[in-house]
């Protein structure tokens, strides 16, 4: 395939990051051939082709947070055409995740994103029985419920 001689923006790679950039982009430059994106190999044929497809509010770089939540906003626009598929996500922690995830349940509160936080190994329990009848797990002490972010392409 020839390649045009020259472009208003060349984007290396054509992995999530690489085709999202060109996406945003072609808002502004909407000229066949002024978004070139070079890949060396295939599409999504590195990291964007082998992940799980799991899109969840749980880092720990309050940045994170505030792009993800920005982030399914846009999946939520048009769920069809991103093969978006809310199901929820949950983090089941022992004791010695306890504190970190309890900050990040705070960050998601700060910026407005659902989720819920159950604290304590009885109510943990009783909370993930209350999804699974023959849940068993011992030693939970938190959970932190996202109650319909997960992406699944
Ligand atoms: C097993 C696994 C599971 C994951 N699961 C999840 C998940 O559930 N949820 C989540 O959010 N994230 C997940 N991730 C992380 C996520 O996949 C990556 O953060 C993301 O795909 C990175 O996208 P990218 O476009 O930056 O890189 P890539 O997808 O790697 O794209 C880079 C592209 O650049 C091309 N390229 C490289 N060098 C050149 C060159 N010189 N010239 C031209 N092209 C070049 C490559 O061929 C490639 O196609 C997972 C990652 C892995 C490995």
């Amino acid at each position: 395939m020839s390649l045009p001689t020259k472009a208003k923006v060349v984007i290396v790679g054509g992995g999530i990051h690489g085709l999202s950039t060109a996406w945003k982009l072609s808002e502004t430059y909407k000229n066949p051939g002024d978004i070139v994106v070079l890949e060396k190999k295939d599409t999504a044929a590195g990291a964007s082709g082998i992940a799980c497809g799991v899109v969840r509010n749980n880092y720990f770089q309050p940045a994170m947070r505030e792009l993800m939540a920005h982030s399914v906003s846009v999946w939520e626009s048009d769920p069809k055409a991103f093969k978006y598929n809310a199901v929820g996500y949950l983090q089941i922690s022992p004791e010695v995740m306890h504190a970190d995830v309890a900050t990040i349940y705070e960050q998601q509160k700060a910026i407005g994103y659902e989720s819920e936080f159950i604290e304590g190994e009885k109510d943990c329990m009783n909370y993930m029985k209350g999804m699974f009848d023959d849940w068993q797990a011992k030693g939970i002490t938190s959970v932190l419920h996202e109650k319909k972010r997960w992406i699944c392409i």
